[in-house]
């Protein structure tokens, strides 16, 4: 069986009943992976205050029947709100490493121009999706797309139940 020990920063939790935790993690070696705590329950709520989203944290996990997180130890926390990680945790591609982005997270400074640059999003020179002007600042998360302020105030008001979410890349 084989095991792997990497940092990991806990972009989203999704509690499955009271035992699986799912948890998607943005890890130094590997990118992003999804997860879950072994279904012991001891195991799972010894681990939890290791895996809470916004923590970094030393986890080890390993390949069997999908991927299985063993033992997580905390060692900071990255200062990005709950939604801004659940943002992270669409837009990084799975089971690549992003070192960039990584450095951008574990020693900072962040920001989400860079971050979007470097996943492939550059805001430099984007145009609005809808009329095509400049001034593009506003990222669509579920469409991956850029908008200007007045496109994405419609269209945020018009998905409002589907929470779609912008981020604004400055
Ligand atoms: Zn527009």
């Amino acid at each position: 069986m084989e095991e792997y020990i990497t940092d990991a920063i806990v972009l989203r939790k999704d509690p499955r009943g009271d035992l699986d935790g799912r948890y998607t993690l943005f890890t130094r070696r590997f990118g992003k992976i999804a997860g879950r705590a072994t279904s012991s329950r001891k195991i799972t709520s010894k681990l939890a205050p290791h895996l809470e989203p916004g923590t970094m944290a030393k986890v080890r996990f390993v390949e069997a029947k999908g991927t299985q997180i063993v033992d997580a130890l905390k060692s900071a926390r990255v200062a990005l709100s709950l939604g801004e990680l659940a943002a992270l945790a669409e837009l990084v591609p799975e089971g690549m490493p992003e070192s960039a982005l990584w450095e951008m997270l574990a020693h900072g400074p962040f920001s989400w121009r860079a971050a979007l640059a470097t996943l492939g999003w550059d805001p430099m020179h984007a145009r609005c999706a809808a009329c095509g002007g400049g001034h593009a600042e506003y990222f669509s998360i579920p469409r991956q797309e850029f908008y200007c302020r007045p496109h994405a105030a419609a269209h945020a008001s018009k998905a409002a139940r589907n929470a779609v979410s912008f981020i604004h890349a400055v």
